[in-house]
């Protein structure tokens, strides 16, 4: 029954496939950020046909038929990317929250598509997921791009792998019979021993149809473990986890506080450390010949303070919460001044999701970055870590239009990201009330 289901659905979802919208666009900007690193231009006009930029014009212009958006008091500038997002999770939720009755996996998508159009409106035209329960990030990914809900450009991981005890093993925490019982189900098929086992729970995720692979390379903050926040899978595990991903052409991302843990990741091959909370100065100088990315997730710290001491976090959660806020930003400038190249990611459901471009201002105020370059990392990193570099991140004729329009000039003042007037996803404006 289950079988069949599942196909009537497969059925439905591709007959309702959005056909290709034959409507062109004219956004008039007053100035224009086409590049982050290049000079931006003044009064411009963007033209949009079937979700495509096909043509800059200076000034404001309004060819025959096409639905003009007036922008001429804003800045209009490519639209940002995070690259560490938990969308089908809320923030502020107690840790025993997935464990309670009415939630459940269908339950989680229906979080994911109201916080997906949370994160489009705030500017966010392309998102990566990194770490959900495998059914419902798909059927939120899905949802999006099929049209049928608003929300940014989403690529997903589904659970991250973890070893036994450490940061993605649902059963940390937990009293000894229920431990049995979800190790004896057998369910958590991401939690992996040995570079065949983990090599194996790769091929499971992605068969799910995943477009990125996270793993655990250390222990994390908001779990009950104990067991510290250095390396965890050791460095066959993490090498059998990039290779495999990589062979079958997804990206790998690391989930890395401690140094071990950091370089041994790098080392293994991975395309991102994800937090990279205690990264040393042998850390930076790995990432930069590696050409690994680094993706701060500063607002996950600002999402630790707001919520230390109420009732959120477990004991555990919060000694480890505030070993981490002691060192807020340490590693994001370690790793700019050496020159490793930088994406921005925020960890959106540690801290209310929508104020995801409050990374910019951290970026700046604790990393040491200029504004230009927060924007850069904001906009051409991220497209760059996420292989969409030919598709986002930049105005150029040819990409996709995803694009939004902001107060102020975002080259010089990284708030100028909060004041939003308007957002639009591939060739859709995504309604902003
Ligand atoms: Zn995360």
């Amino acid at each position: 029954m289950r079988k069949v289901l599942i196909a009537v659905a497969t059925m439905l979802a591709s007959t309702a496939a959005t056909p290709l919208l034959a409507e062109t666009f004219a956004i008039q900007a007053g100035h224009l950020i086409v590049d982050a690193a290049k000079p931006e231009r003044g009064a411009s006009t963007v033209i949009v046909t079937d979700g495509r930029i096909v043509r800059i014009d200076d000034g404001a212009t309004a060819p025959a038929g096409a639905t003009v958006v007036d922008l001429r008091d804003r800045t209009v500038l490519p639209g940002l990317i995070d690259v560490h997002v938990h969308l089908t999770s809320n923030a502020g939720e107690p840790w025993y929250k997935g464990l309670t009755p009415g939630y459940s996996e269908p339950y989680a998508a229906t979080i994911g598509l109201k916080n997906a159009l949370i994160t489009a409106r705030a500017g966010f035209t392309t998102v990566r997921d990194l770490g959900g329960l495998p059914a419902a990030s798909i059927a939120m990914r899905d949802a999006v791009k099929d049209g049928g809900f608003p929300g940014p450009r989403i690529l997903v991981s589904g659970p991250a792998l973890s070893i036994i005890g450490g940061h993605g093993d649902g059963t940390v925490g937990l009293n000894p019979d229920l431990r049995h019982a979800i190790d004896a189900s057998g369910e958590q098929f991401w939690v992996c021993t040995g570079p065949l086992e983990c090599a194996k729970a790769v091929r499971r995720v992605a068969a799910y149809g995943v477009d990125v692979i996270k793993f655990h390379a250390t222990g994390g903050v908001l779990d009950d473990g104990k067991i510290g926040l250095e390396q965890h899978f050791t460095d066959e595990e993490m090498k059998a986890i990039c290779d495999t991903a990589h062979q079958l052409g997804l990206k790998a991302a690391a989930h890395a506080h401690g140094p071990k843990g950091i370089a041994a990741a790098v080392r293994a091959g991975v395309d991102s450390i994800e937090h990279g909370t205690f990264v040393d100065d042998a850390g930076v100088a790995l990432m930069k010949a590696h050409g690994t990315y680094y993706s701060a997730t500063l607002m996950a710290f600002s999402g630790l303070q707001q919520y230390l001491g109420k009732g959120v976090f477990t004991a555990n959660a919060e000694t480890k919460g505030r070993a981490t806020l002691a060192v807020w930003g340490k590693g994001l400038n370690r790793a700019y001044k050496a020159g490793v190249p930088i994406a921005l990611g925020t960890d959106a459901a540690v801290y209310p999701h929508g104020r995801n471009g409050e990374e910019l201002g951290l970026m700046v105020t604790k990393g040491g970055m200029t504004p230009r370059d927060a924007l850069i990392a904001a906009t051409k990193g991220g497209a760059d870590l996420l292989g969409l570099a030919a598709e986002t991140g930049t105005l150029d004729v040819g990409k996709s239009a995803d694009l939004i329009a902001v107060a102020g000039d975002p080259l010089v003042d990284p708030a100028a990201v909060l004041k939003i007037g308007y957002v639009m996803v591939e060739g859709r404006p995504i309604p902003l009330k």
